[in-house]
This record gives structure tokens, C-alpha cells and sequence, in this order.
């Protein structure tokens, strides 16, 4: 069956470059080693600890992230995709693990002071938000997920959570491993991190246009004004993105560097443009065609959600019996 992983992303609309290259792809490749047991989760509750006064539009986000996720190469055949809201069991195993976490974990996790501040949340569910990635995780007795290293406190506090679960009840769930995959930085337009937070995002499902329009407005080296002025291209983001897109990525250096009078920063947006509109091209084509037929995708998401409700269930039969619950 191979090593069971487990992994999810927020549905917040289309997926941008940095989600993909930073996550997604390596799913995929995890995917297509045949080492695993994939269970990709459209984690929906967990974008309620924002969104919870609007959630108007939370179903149509649901099928853009499933559209991204199949467009992009995660194959329904090879790995289990499904909503998070369609196994009731995340819910039952996250009441059972918030009596046992004790509130002084939740309160130093970094994410709950940087975000709390930053987005203004200080709902309960928020602080709680780590008791359900807990029980996302442990209800599928997943043995790796796969992170970037700047998420291993959140594996730490399942891991936790796990241990205390099994002292105090015997040894039941499986402690997690976080999976540390390769993670490109992709910049956004304004050269910080790609962030739908900042603005700055391109999406995969972007238009040609769209994606030429934000590429344009890029910054680039801020000491390249004029097309003859040397530039610095290691401190250009759109040299970036052609050090990732671009196979020929080189040949612009020099012509960069020098203030070549062939070679001005209009020119190589515009390259990078094509170059990443060519890239995902054949990724919207899929992605419309997927979102033009909501009763196969409802169908992928349904059986991908029996899959991970018999496993969920499993894992809830030998919770109850180890807490001694009445069932
Ligand atoms: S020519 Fe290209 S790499 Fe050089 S500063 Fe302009 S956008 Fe950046």
C-alpha cells in the first residue's frame, strides 16, 4: 500500500506559483513514485477560522482547488482527493483531542500571534486551528506529510498531541513525520514571497493575459532604469522566475549585467511572460474542462471521500474503544 502521507491546502481560490511550486508539484512527484498512499485533503473547515461571516463563494473555491490539484497531475485513480467537510470524523476526533491539548501549546505556536495579529482573529476556532490539523492528520494514522521547513511546529503539535493521546490511553495513534520536500521561493510582482495575502500572486489558471498584465508590472532591479544601465539580475525577481521557467536562463545574464542596448527589462518580462503563459497552458486547458463538468468532479470528490471516511472510521472505532466512550 506504501507509506501512508497525508497532505491538504486551504480552498482560497486559484492556486498561484508559489503554491504550486512550493507544494503541489512535489505532491505530485510524491505521487508518481509509487512509494505512497496519498490522501490529499480540500481542507474547507479550516478556511472558516477567516472566513467564517462570508462563506458565499466557499463551494466554488472547493471545486477551483480540486480542478488545480487534478490539472496539476494529482491523478483520482492513485491518490484519495476529498472535501474535509465530507468525513464528519476530522470533526469527532478534533472535539476528543481539544480535551487533552493543553491551551499553553496552542498560544505558542508562531502562526497563532503572527496571524492573529496580522489578520485580526481571535475566534476559537483559531486557537484551535492546530487541534484540527491534529486530528486532519492523525485520523488517517497518516506517517508523513509533507512540509517546507517553516511548518514543522505544526507537525510537532500533532506529534504531541499524539503522544499524550497514547499515554494517556494507550498506544493508538501514530506519531506523524514530517516529510521535508524541496521548496522553490517564488517572488511575487513585487518582489516579496508569492502571497494571495499581499497581492502580489499569478495564478496557474490565470489568463494569457492576466498573466502577462502582473508579469509587466514586475519589479525588477530597482538600479536598472534605463535598457543600458548594468543590471544586477541576482537581485531581480523576474530573473528568478527565469531561473526557475526559463531552460536558457543564462543567455539573459550577460545581456543583463552589461546594459546591452538589445536586452531592457520590457523585453525580458515579456519573455518570462510567454515562456510561464507556455508553461501552464496546457494546466487551464484541463482546468476548464474540469470545472465545465461539475458532476465528474462531484463524483471524483464523492468517491475520494468514501475512501477516506472507511479509513477515518477506522481510526475513530479504536479511538472511541481506547477512551472508553459509549458507542
Ligand atoms: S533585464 Fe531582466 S533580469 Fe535584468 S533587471 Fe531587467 S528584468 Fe531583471
Amino acid at each position: 500500500m506504501g507509506i501512508r502521507l497525508l497532505s491538504g491546502m486551504q480552498p482560497t481560490g486559484m492556486l498561484h506559483l508559489g503554491n504550486y511550486e512550493g507544494a503541489l508539484k512535489n505532491w505530485v512527484e510524491l505521487q508518481n513514485s509509487g512509494k505512497y498512499e496519498m490522501f490529499c485533503c480540500i481542507v474547507d473547515w479550516h478556511s472558516l477560522t477567516s472566513e467564517a461571516e462570508d462563506t458565499s463563494d466557499l463551494i466554488n473555491k472547493v471545486y477551483d482547488l480540486a480542478a488545480d490539484y487534478i490539472a496539476a497531475g494529482l491523478d483520482p485513480e492513485k491518490t484519495t482527493i476529498f472535501v474535509q467537510s465530507s468525513v464528519k470524523q476530522h470533526a469527532e476526533l478534533h472535539l476528543l483531542l481539544s480535551m487533552i491539548t493543553p491551551l499553553g501549546w496552542l498560544y505558542r505556536v508562531p502562526t497563532y500571534k503572527e496571524k492573529g495579529e496580522a489578520l485580526g482573529l481571535d475566534n476559537y476556532g483559531f486557537l484551535g486551528y492546530p487541534v484540527l490539523q491534529a486530528a486532519d492528520i492523525l485520523v488517517y494514522r497518516a506517517e508523513v506529510v509533507p512540509v517546507g521547513k517553516d511548518q514543522s511546529p505544526h507537525i510537532e503539535i500533532t506529534r504531541e498531541i499524539a503522544r499524550r493521546f497514547n499515554f494517556l490511553y494507550g498506544d493508538t495513534l501514530p506519531e506523524p513525520q514530517a516529510l521535508f520536500t524541496k521548496f522553490a521561493m517564488i517572488p511575487g510582482t513585487d518582489g516579496r514571497k508569492m502571497s494571495k495575502s499581499y497581492g502580489n500572486h499569478i495564478c496557474m489558471g490565470d489568463t494569457p493575459e492576466i498573466k502577462t498584465q502582473k508579469l509587466r508590472s514586475m519589479f525588477t532591479d530597482p538600479l536598472k532604469i534605463h535598457k543600458n544601465d548594468p543590471g544586477h539580475p541576482e537581485e531581480c525577481p523576474v530573473f528568478l522566475l527565469h531561473q526557475i521557467y526559463n531552460p536558457a536562463f543564462q543567455d539573459i545574464y550577460e545581456p543583463c549585467r552589461s546594459g546591452s542596448e538589445n536586452w531592457g527589462c520590457v523585453k525580458c518580462k515579456k519573455l518570462i511572460a510567454e515562456i510561464i503563459t507556455n508553461h501552464f497552458m496546457e494546466f487551464r486547458k484541463k482546468r476548464e474542462e474540469l470545472l465545465a463538468d461539475k458532476a465528474q468532479l462531484n463524483k471524483i470528490l464523492k468517491a475520494g471521500a468514501e475512501k477516506a471516511c472507511a479509513v477515518a472510521e477506522e481510526t475513530m472505532t479504536r479511538v472511541r474503544k481506547a477512551m472508553k466512550l459509549f458507542s
